[in-house]
């Protein structure tokens, strides 16, 4: 499943940080507001990593790679360990 970098229009907040990532389905719509605090956001074009090339296997992986710790507790999965 592929992961998108959105910002959010006006890049600048303090409930999403004005930058997010985001794993979504292809077939599902291109997501055009920010889950949390409901601004219109943009598709950040080249941006995008897919798992297969790209496989963070740490925390501090996952932040050198771009990805956010945010996603990491949607995941639930290192915020449990
Ligand atoms: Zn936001």
């Amino acid at each position: 499943m592929p992961i998108y970098e959105y910002e959010v229009e006006g890049g600048d907040c303090h409930i999403c940080g004005g930058r997010f990532e985001l794993r979504r389905p292809l077939d599902r719509a291109e997501l055009k507001d920010c889950p949390l605090c409901r601004r219109p956001v943009r598709k950040l074009i080249g941006q995008v990593n897919t798992p297969k090339v790209l496989k963070p296997t740490s925390i501090s992986d996952a932040k050198a790679a771009g990805f956010t710790v945010l996603e990491r507790r949607d995941e639930g999965t290192y915020e449990r360990l």
